[in-house]
């Protein structure tokens, strides 16, 4: 019997997935997966988000405006946001953040969906998922102004002094497929107290060796434990058991079926 993982962030509301799940979600089943969140981007990716968890005991959703989409963002969404919250199964707000990698847009348009979004967070209690790309200040910056720091760090790519950094204002930090092949990346993880990460596919994006250049699915969050379990050179259990709950503790409406 493997220990339970959790898939912390995979856009099953995304294609290939969204039209027919249950093939991926009978693979991740199989490969010991017992909860998946699923992010929304927008409002749309957001419902099929709700959506996807009313359907399957196993999926998990947050709701929010990603910095690609911020440019759309208007105040008004965030009450729609706050109604889809209410949802025993959202879980979160996410995924929000800023991205200064793609610039999806100015820094002041992005500043104002994520400010707008942690507040709305703080407001009800709920963690964040927060995608950063090259924004390190300016997410903190925004998280100080409004005081709250209740969240994970997605797909973790920054150096190790913005890790700690993250970890003294109580962020949680969450590691991708990266870990199975980006050098750079292995070394900041090999730093941080496990105590403090969780782990995630980003499906369908960030395939780990040996899927490289393939669609990613939640399964494969099993090669990412795998690898960390290398890494840090502890019992696979051990790993699952650690990552699992540290997302159950962070993301407190989540459950897991026997
Ligand atoms: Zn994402």
């Amino acid at each position: 019997m493997t220990a339970k993982l959790i898939d912390t962030h995979a856009h099953l509301n995304f294609s290939p997935f969204i039209n027919d799940p249950l093939p991926f979600l009978d693979r991740a089943q199989k490969a010991g997966v017992a909860a998946i969140i699923v992010p929304g981007v927008d409002i749309p990716s957001s419902e099929k988000a709700i959506n996807l968890a009313e359907n399957h005991p196993i999926v998990f959703a947050a709701v929010g405006i990603h910095p690609e989409e911020s440019k759309t963002y208007m105040p008004q969404m965030r009450t729609v946001l706050e109604s889809l919250c209410t949802h025993e199964k959202c879980v979160a707000i996410g995924e929000i953040g800023m991205d200064f990698y793609r610039e999806y847009a100015s820094e002041e348009i992005q500043s104002r969906a994520f400010y707008d979004q942690v507040e709305l967070a703080k407001s009800l209690h709920l963690p964040m998922i927060i995608h950063n790309r090259k924004a390190d200040s300016y997410i903190i910056r925004i998280l100080k102004e409004v005081h709250y720091f209740q969240g994970q760090c997605h797909c973790f790519t920054s150096h190790k002094t913005f890790a700690q950094e993250c970890l003294e204002y109580g962020l949680l930090l969450s590691f991708t497929g990266l870990i199975t092949f980006a050098e750079e990346i292995r070394n900041v993880a090999l730093t941080l107290p496990p105590e403090k990460l969780m782990i995630e596919t980003d499906s369908p994006f960030m395939a780990p060796v040996p899927y490289r250049g393939k669609t990613n699915e939640p399964a494969y969050v099993l090669k990412v434990a795998e690898a960390y379990a290398n890494l840090f050179n502890l019992p696979f259990d051990e790993v699952a058991n650690t990552t699992t709950r540290n997302a159950l503790s962070l993301f407190s409406k989540l459950t897991l079926h026997e």
